[in-house]
């Protein structure tokens, strides 16, 4: 008898990348991909970058052209979302009930917009960014609108920001913190940012937040908590996203901040892997985490595909993610919350510089801006694959040979204390 399909349930980066190392790696059997969207899978970077500037084409940020998954038999459910997984009898329910029986599932249902619940949220011209769709009515509120205000200027909404700034629009941006992106970069590395941002023309408030939203009918204006107030054509808020964890945890899976997954990305489900920004991994060197990273997506997503094919590799990949804003990169590699100090190699107000994220002498992250290459090249030999290599062993690096730009960063990348 036949057996039943792998089921991937969402179609998009790490969903689609599955389908496709499976097919890859030699899989012959039936795949089925099921996704939510209309579209088939995509890259959802350039919505914040070029393609929100209108530069780049949606037909270009396809995972694969929409051609390749019948080439490749793997069926597509795109627009449908799937309602409920019955782990027991190993079936999939779809919107409008129709059941699909899988033979293992993998679950890569990322995350969406945290609901933005301020006053005058419904106001016309108040947008959130996930989806292609997303931008497009951004793009729209552009064409017809001069003035923006940001909410929250974390990654999503400091690219929004710049892209707004580079389409001539005159931008306003409210975040709550002190220094924005601080949390994840450190002060110093936030503030260059922030000067960045200010130099290019964003009004940048910090340490305040919106309060209301106001206008009849149309968003007019924003109130902040310390009642000053911006007039605008429109609001795009960078809030944050939760992770789409109520499908598989109604099925009985364990959650917590994303769906648990082991070094495999098994979850506690029998036959039900999950990859992408929907899980809360094991990882050899970070412990567990959940990042939202466009590498994670990719990489996880190939991890799963391998395991689901019987592979027994831990996932182990060494996180990275970047950001373009304006002319600049920033590339940042590893994974801290806290560190005990910050060592540069460059000055920060040269805006080019690298930052080593450093706890109890480790190398737990580092940062580069405008320097550093990326880390993903395939040569393998930027000054950020150097750092990828002192976060995977784990040794002290001494600080100051790390400071001293005449020390090769990949000498001491092999180097001990
Ligand atoms: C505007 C923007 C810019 C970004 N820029 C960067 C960047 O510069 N660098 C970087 O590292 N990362 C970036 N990211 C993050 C990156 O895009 C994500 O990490 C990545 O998309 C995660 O992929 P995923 O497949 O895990 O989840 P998602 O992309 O969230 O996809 C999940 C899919 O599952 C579908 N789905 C959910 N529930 C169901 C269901 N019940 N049934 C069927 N389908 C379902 C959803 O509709 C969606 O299509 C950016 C994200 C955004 C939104």
């Amino acid at each position: 008898m036949k057996r039943p399909p792998i089921v991937i349930v969402g179609a998009s980066l790490a969903g689609g990348t599955a389908a496709v190392t499976l097919r890859e790696d030699g899989f012959d059997g039936d795949i089925v991909l099921v996704g939510a969207e209309a579209q088939p899978p995509y890259n959802r970077p350039p919505l914040s970058k070029g393609y929100l500037r209108g530069q780049d084409r949606f037909e270009d940020q396809l995972v694969r052209p929409a051609s390749y998954y019948a080439e490749q038999r793997i069926g597509l459910e795109l627009g449908v979302r799937a309602t409920k997984i019955d782990a027991g009898q190993k079936l999939v329910e779809l919107e409008g009930g129709r059941r699909v029986a899988y033979d293992r599932l993998l679950v890569a249902t990322g995350g969406r917009n945290r609901t933005l619940s301020v006053p005058g949220a419904n106001l016309a011209g108040v947008f959130q960014l996930r989806t292609v769709e997303d931008c497009d009515r951004i793009r729209a509120a552009v064409a017809r609108g001069r003035r923006a205000v940001v909410m929250g200027f974390g990654f999503i909404g400091s690219e929004v920001s710049a892209s707004l700034r580079q389409l001539g629009i005159e931008v306003v941006a409210i975040e709550g913190a002190r220094v924005p992106l601080a949390r994840i970069v450190g002060d110093e590395v936030g503030q260059v940012l922030a000067d960045i941002h200010r130099d290019k023309g964003v009004e940048l408030i910090t340490e305040d937040s919106v309060a209301a939203l106001e206008g009849s009918g149309r968003v007019e204006r924003v109130r902040t908590t310390k009642n000053r107030v911006f007039e605008c054509d429109f609001v795009v808020a960078g809030i944050g996203i939760v992770p789409n964890t109520e499908l598989v945890a109604a099925a009985g899976a364990r959650v917590d901040n994303g769906v648990l997954v082991d070094e495999r990305c098994g979850t506690s489900l029998p036959d039900v892997l999950a990859a992408g920004d929907v899980t809360n991994h094991l990882h050899p060197i970070f412990g567990r985490l959940r990042v939202e990273h466009w590498n994670n997506g990719y990489q996880q997503g190939r991890a799963a595909a391998r395991s689901l094919l019987g592979g027994t590799q831990p996932y182990d990949y060494v996180h990275t993610f970047w950001s373009d804003q304006y002319e600049h990169v920033i590339e940042y590699v590893g994974f801290a919350t806290s560190w005990d100090r910050i060592v540069f190699r460059g000055r920060p107000g040269s805006r080019k510089f690298l930052g080593f994220y450093l706890k109890d002498g480790i190398v737990r992250a580092a940062v580069g801006l405008d320097r550093g290459g990326d880390p993903e090249d395939a040569k393998g030999d930027s000054e950020l694959k150097a750092a990828v290599d002192m976060v995977r062993a784990r040794a002290a690096i001494d600080p100051a040979k790390l400071a001293d730009e005449s020390v090769d960063l990949r000498a001491l990348a092999g180097a001990r204390v």
